[in-house]
């Protein structure tokens, strides 16, 4: 390690998806291994990373506007560095360039394999500065931890600028992401979310992905594991079987649908219809009775007409989703898209409230169903966790353990406890850890009455 960056703090912002926390917790880890620490606070550091993302116009403003802000952060302390990666910064790398010219590196999301090297060549040329700061490196715990198995994506799908910024799919080894595993359960992970663009079209010699997430599943230390997100053609009977099957495997699935229209499908060419999708629907639920479901959804896409629309409505009500998110159109150039006429942002945003309506209407009916069932939780952050199923509880000890005459327990970042559901009026639901003295046949009976949200 340079002894005259040891310690040195940088601060990091993420914009966009999974995909980019995960580009941002390796090029941390790649800075933490020249004796880098992470701070929470801007103020504190000598180093802003700033990872971009651009799939809509509104996220790509924000981060340029932050990268704008960042000249007086930059000229308040002498030495500081600006660093811009991501998505947005392969699609701009020239205007950012110019427009930004005190930014010190700029690295596209094609490059983040290289940004090590680029990193250490930017820290090498400030071994003479001063201004450094010395701190105790924070050891966190990261009970749920981003695994990337593949980048790139080969869809084109018209809407979207991920293929031009990410380019083609390139998967990692089995033996690279099991290494990855393995250095995320000894950092304290107990859950691994396998992450791609589609990522169950994983491929790697004779390996395809039912045959990683088996694998991942079996590793030492792991007792879950997710991935995100996968395409709807991908999502093969053998790995509905493998899901089903191998108990890691967690039974909460997102599954980005964007419409409900076959035409808007077509039109975004999704290669599936939506009579497809519901089908793999259906035979998961059968799998996994319990399993929730999530999903992405585009409104406003150009020549949505009212009926496609509606479309959209009643796919959501005949699956009823556990939760969705729904994305306004946003034009990018140099997308099949971007030549068709988009339509008014008044039209965009009426869709947009509408659809969220229905969501979030069906998503209390299905959260209030959870009132009253037991859950194991693993346990995250302080009294905070997350169900098989994908759902946030937030623990409530102290209710639960009066009322039962038990001492306070301590629940640990890692643990799984058994968790009755006691309110879901929120998307983060809240429970009550159970403790031995309460049988859990004793649970049921007592809430068999309890469907609605108490709010207690
Ligand atoms: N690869 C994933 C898939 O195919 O489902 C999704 C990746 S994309 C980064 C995440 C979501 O952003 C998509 O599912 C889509 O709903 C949304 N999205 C992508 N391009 C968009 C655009 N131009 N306008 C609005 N939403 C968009
Ligand atoms: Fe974009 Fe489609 Fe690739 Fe997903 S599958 S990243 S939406 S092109």
């Amino acid at each position: 390690m340079d002894p005259t960056i040891k310690n040195m703090k940088f601060f990091v912002r993420t914009y966009g998806c999974q995909m980019n926390v995960a580009d941002s917790n390796e090029m941390s880890r790649h800075l933490q291994a020249r004796g880098l620490v992470e701070t929470q606070d801007p103020d504190d550091a000598s180093i802003m990373l700033v990872n971009t993302c651009t799939v809509r116009q509104h996220a790509e403003d924000r981060a340029f506007s932050e990268v704008g802000r960042l000249r007086k952060w930059k000229a308040k302390r002498p030495g500081r560095k600006i660093v811009v990666t991501g998505c947005a910064a392969e699609r701009t790398k020239e205007y950012l360039e110019d427009r930004f010219p005190f930014v010190d590196l700029v690295v596209g999301a094609k490059s983040i394999e290289d940004f090590e090297q680029m990193a250490h060549r930017l820290l090498d040329r400030r071994v003479t500065d001063e201004e450094l700061d010395y701190v105790v490196p924070a050891v966190e715990d990261k009970v749920a931890a981003f695994v990337t198995i593949m980048r790139g994506c080969n869809y084109s799908c018209t809407y979207c600028i991920v293929p031009y910024v990410r380019g083609r799919e390139i998967y990692h080894s089995m033996d690279r992401i099991l290494g990855e595993v393995q250095d995320r359960v000894r950092e304290g992970a107990r859950e691994i979310m396998l992450l791609g663009q589609t990522v169950n079209s994983y491929r790697h010699g004779d390996h395809r992905f039912a045959d990683l997430l088996r694998a991942v599943a079996n590793a030492d230390g792991v007792d879950r594991v997710r991935f995100m997100s996968p395409h709807p053609y991908y999502m093969t009977d053998l790995v509905v079987e493998t899901m089903a099957e191998v108990p890691q495997v967690c039974e909460g699935l997102h599954l980005p649908v964007q419409s409900g229209s076959n035409v808007m499908l077509k039109a975004m060419a999704r290669n599936y219809t939506r009579e497809q999708y519901v089908s793999r629907i259906e035979k998961m639920r059968q799998a996994m009775p319990d399993m929730s479901l999530s999903t992405d959804f585009i409104v406003g896409f150009p020549g949505e007409t009212e009926e496609d629309f509606q479309q959209t409505l009643s796919l959501i009500e005949e699956l009823r989703f556990d939760w969705a998110f729904i994305f306004k159109y946003s034009k990018r150039e140099g997308t099949p898209a971007a030549n068709l006429e988009s339509y008014p942002e008044s039209l965009i945003e009426e869709r947009h409230q509408r659809c969220l309506e229905l969501i979030d209407r069906i998503a209390i009916e299905k959260r209030s169903k959870l009132v009253g069932t037991m859950q194991d939780v693993l346990v995250e952050a302080d009294n905070f966790g997350r169900t098989r199923t994908n759902y946030r509880v937030h623990i409530n000890r102290r209710a639960a353990q009066a009322r039962q005459g038990a001492a306070l327990t301590n629940v640990a970042p890692g643990e799984e406890v058994r968790v009755r559901i006691t309110n879901a009026q929120r998307a983060t639901l809240e429970g009550e850890i159970q403790n031995g003295n309460v049988t859990f046949e004793n649970f049921r009976q007592e809430d068999a009455g309890v469907r609605i949200c108490t709010g207690e």
